[in-house]
């Protein structure tokens, strides 16, 4: 039988324990902020900041959302990003990607003072991450930790293989893969767009990560039985139905499911956990520019 890890269960645990630990700040007059900046008219990433608005209000979290017209110049976003740098209510700050052409990315995450950067991706975070010091792992990755660990999978002396390196998933989930760590201590792989026979090195994965953004590329064939498949991709396909799209993963999943022993679904696998993950980051925040003590899970 294989199991079909069901995210939304794991990430309402978690947020049931980060929830927790905002009314400890409350009790110590602190309350957690995030804030949140949009500089897109993508749909796809309006939603995403208004689903993170929702869970802050269910948790607690007051957050304080801001956009800015995607054709103002950078200079707009830094001034803002600069001003929640010196807010003291505000401990998280997230700027939802992407931005505008005319804004260089890495600009905007070194503009983010570090240590209210909740999505980890300031160069300073990622540097503490990699030499096994992470101050925020970053959301996604480290959502897929916590899903493993909430199913006793377990990633010790295990091969691991990730498809994908980008800056957000790709790289992250390979660095908390190899650290000596709980969740880590994994033989990892990280495969990319120019693998050669990506197909020969999936099938070694104990625990396999897609994170390629192609819906549906990683099928039956290319899992190892009895492996661990995590579905990190959600792409819009389109679909015959009232929004004219519909979301799938980078795995088929009913093939997938044949060979693996554990897998996640599309919608409801790592999505949640994500989210769940960035208000763990924020309540984080909060103690550590607070000095107020939280215990997080
Ligand atoms: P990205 O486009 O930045 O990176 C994709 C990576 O996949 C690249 O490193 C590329 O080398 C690799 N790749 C592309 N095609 C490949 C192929 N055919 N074979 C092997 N490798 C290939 O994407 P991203 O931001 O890392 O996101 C990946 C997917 O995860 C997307 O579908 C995205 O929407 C989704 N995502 C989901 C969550 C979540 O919360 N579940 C969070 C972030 C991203």
């Amino acid at each position: 039988m294989t199991t079909i890890i069901d995210g939304n269960e794991v990430a309402d645990q978690i947020q049931s324990e980060v929830s927790t630990c905002v009314d400890t700040l409350r009790d110590d007059g602190v309350t957690p902020g995030l804030a949140t900046v949009l500089m897109s008219d993508d749909g796809a990433s309006e939603t995403y900041v208004s689903m993170k608005q929702r869970t802050c209000e269910e948790l607690g979290i007051e957050s304080f959302h801001h956009e800015i017209d995607p054709d103002e110049p950078a200079e707009v976003l830094f001034d803002r990003i600069d001003e929640l740098n010196e807010d003291p209510a505000v401990h998280g700050i997230l700027v939802q990607m992407p931005v505008p052409d005319h804004v260089e990315k890495r600009a905007v995450l070194e503009r983010i003072d570090p240590v209210k950067d909740v999505d980890g991706f300031h160069p300073e975070n990622v540097g503490k991450l990699v030499a096994g010091n992470a101050r925020y792992k970053p959301c996604t990755p480290h959502g897929v930790q916590k899903m493993l660990a909430a199913y006793d999978i377990e990633t010790e002396g295990r091969d691991a293989v990730v498809v994908g390196r980008s800056d957000i998933v790709g790289k992250p989930m390979a660095n908390l893969f190899i650290q000596r760590d709980d969740g880590g201590n994994a033989t990892t792989t990280v495969c990319h767009s120019r693998t050669d026979d990506l197909a020969a090195k999936t099938r070694e994965a104990d625990i396999l990560v897609a994170a390629a953004g192609v819906p549906e590329m990683i099928d039956g064939e290319m899992v190892g039985e009895g492996a661990t498949v995590v579905d990190v991709g959600i792409n819009r396909v389109d679909a015959d139905n009232e929004k004219g799209y519909e979301l799938v993963g980078d795995v088929d999943f009913e093939s997938a499911k044949e060979k693996a022993s554990a897998i996640t679904p599309v919608p409801g696998g790592v999505g949640p956990l994500t989210i769940a993950m960035l208000m763990y980051n924020t309540v984080k925040g909060a103690s550590l520019q607070s000095g107020v003590p939280v215990d997080l899970p």
